[in-house]
């Protein structure tokens, strides 16, 4: 942004929220130059933090008049570098839009700002009888607008559904300043599913200032079980033999070694640590049966080489067995300074084949990784550690993340089960969709946003970004990558 534009742009913004809901002082910028992200940094020209819907559209309207990119960010917390400020601009921050506005039992919904917190709905909820379902492992910081923005998942997906599943409507800011709703309370809406393009779409076609969300009955009951093994071939076996005899776990998680010393150092659980792998798995829904279910779970456990299968003896021990998967990625901090969280997919019964060849990716790159993986979905999580100030380290893990990634899609999977491909996997997009795929896409998101000011280089690697330039010959398409921002320590 040119140095005459920024006190301008600055003053206005003060006049739509007020003097302490900008931030332009390049030391308080700093903070939002990178969300989870860590690799790619680049820092926002001012932030500014709307408390209403109106003065999102009118920040929105003063970005365009100074012509400007814009992008949204709730928590942080995206691990694909989703709000990173690409070309600068004005970071819209929703955090300060943090009502749950109702909360309507009968009909099972409820409506929050975008900047409420994932986990402060389900406190909300407690005791009603009702709980919101999409349960990242973020949860305690992560915002409903950033969820929907990411069509999050978390451990209860496997049996619950991901975001999208649980957003009846949506009221949004278009890129060109206007409010819309879409969708509403009510469960069908006639016409396009809008709000189906919305969620997921990754802050690429508006912002989102208010969300009508799902309510779920809380389940009768629950069984949840913890088996340890010594191979995480045997544990990755157990999650296709579970599935194949017909039962949906509410939940079946995996945890290797590396991360297992890192969680058990933390909470003190009691993990074994020299187990190789141990899979956390849940069954839920009426009393009647849960028993018979998590009976028949721990025989194909143990048929499939678990050295033990325990199970949680009550609610508290329950809460603190989520709390150490939940917590996971926290306690990584205490092995390394910085990670980088990979998001790959693959048909469940290519576990065993992912988990070798990551172990060999990682050998031949000499970068330490420790993995979680939502295994009941084929969703894994690769953490791999390095220290973001060596960049020789930093090449070593980009090259690791991408042979990972490939082979994800080699396997028939794909690069994202839930983090979104935000700028750090745009370079996958050709690999997974042909060029007719990724027309189509980019023209819904003209549609929304013309000018490909809001959130712009992420998602879509096409030429509306401003970071994508094309060779000029549409049929042939051959797309050059330029990078968003600088790299950490390159
Ligand atoms: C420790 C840890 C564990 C995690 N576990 C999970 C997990 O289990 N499952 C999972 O899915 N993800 C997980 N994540 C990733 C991340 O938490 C989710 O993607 C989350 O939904 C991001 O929410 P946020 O509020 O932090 O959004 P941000 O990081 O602020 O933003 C994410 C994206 O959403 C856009 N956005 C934010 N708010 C809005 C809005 N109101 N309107 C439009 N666009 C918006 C941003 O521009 C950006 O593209 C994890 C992250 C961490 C650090």
């Amino acid at each position: 942004m040119s140095a005459a534009t920024l006190p301008n742009l600055v003053d206005e913004l003060r006049g739509v929220v007020g003097f302490d809901g900008v931030l332009a002082a390049h030391a308080d910028l700093v903070v939002y130059e990178c969300d989870g992200f860590v690799i790619e940094k680049n820092c926002p020209d001012v932030v500014v933090f709307p408390r209403t819907s109106q003065q999102v559209a009118d920040i929105v309207r003063l970005a365009n008049k100074h012509g400007v990119p814009f992008v949204p960010r709730g928590a942080g917390t995206s691990l694909a570098g989703g709000c990173l400020p690409v070309g600068g601009g004005v970071m819209i921050v929703l955090t300060r839009m943090k009502a749950i506005e109702e909360i309507n039992l009968r009909d099972r919904y409820a409506i929050v700002q975008p900047g409420v917190v994932n986990a402060w709905l389900n406190q909300a909820l407690k005791g009603t009888g009702y709980h919101y379902a999409p349960d990242p492992s973020s949860q305690g910081a992560c915002t409903i607008g950033g969820n929907v923005a990411t069509n999050s998942g978390g451990p209860h997906t496997l049996k619950y559904g991901v975001t999208v599943n649980h957003v009846l409507g949506v009221e949004a800011v278009l890129p060109d300043g206007r409010i819309v709703q879409v969708g509403g309370p009510t469960e069908d809406s006639a016409g396009l599913d809008l709000v189906g393009a919305i969620v997921g779409s990754e802050g690429t076609l508006a912002i989102v200032t208010k969300a009508w969300v799902r309510l779920t009955r809380d389940p009768e009951g629950c069984r949840t079980m913890l088996g340890v093994y010594d191979s995480v071939d045997d544990a990755s076996n157990t999650i296709s033999e579970i599935i194949g005899a017909g039962i949906i776990p509410a939940a079946l998680e995996m945890m290797d070694q590396g991360i297992l010393v890192a969680v058990e150092q933390a909470f003190n659980f009691g993990f074994p640590l020299d187990a190789q792998a141990i899979l956390l798995i849940e069954v839920d829904g009426v009393e009647a049966g849960l028993d018979a279910q998590r009976d028949r779970i721990i025989e194909l456990c143990k048929k499939c080489g678990a050295r033990e299968v325990r199970q949680a003896k009550d609610a508290a021990e329950r809460l603190l067995l989520w709390k150490c998967r939940k917590q996971a990625f926290g306690a990584v901090g205490r092995l390394s300074p910085s990670y980088c969280t990979q998001d790959g997919v693959v048909p469940r019964t290519k576990l065993p084949h992912i988990s070798r060849r990551i172990r060999e990716i990682g050998e031949k790159y000499s970068v330490r990784i420790v993995n979680v993986f939502h295994a009941g979905d084929g969703n894994i999580h690769p953490i791999l550690l390095f220290d973001e100030r060596d960049p020789e380290q930093i090449m070593r893990v980009l090259a690791a993340s991408t042979e990972i990634l490939d082979e994800c899609i080699n396997c028939g999977g794909s690069v994202t089960g839930e983090h979104g491909i935000g700028v750090e996997k745009i370079g996958f997009m050709h690999k997974m969709f042909t060029i007719e795929d990724i027309d189509a896409m980019e023209r819904l998101r003209m549609a929304f946003n013309p000018d490909g000011r809001l959130s712009p280089c992420k998602m879509l690697p096409t030429a509306g970004a401003c970071g994508m330039e094309q060779n000029g010959k549409p049929h042939e398409k051959a797309i050059v990558q330029i990078r968003p921002g600088r790299r950490a320590a390159l």
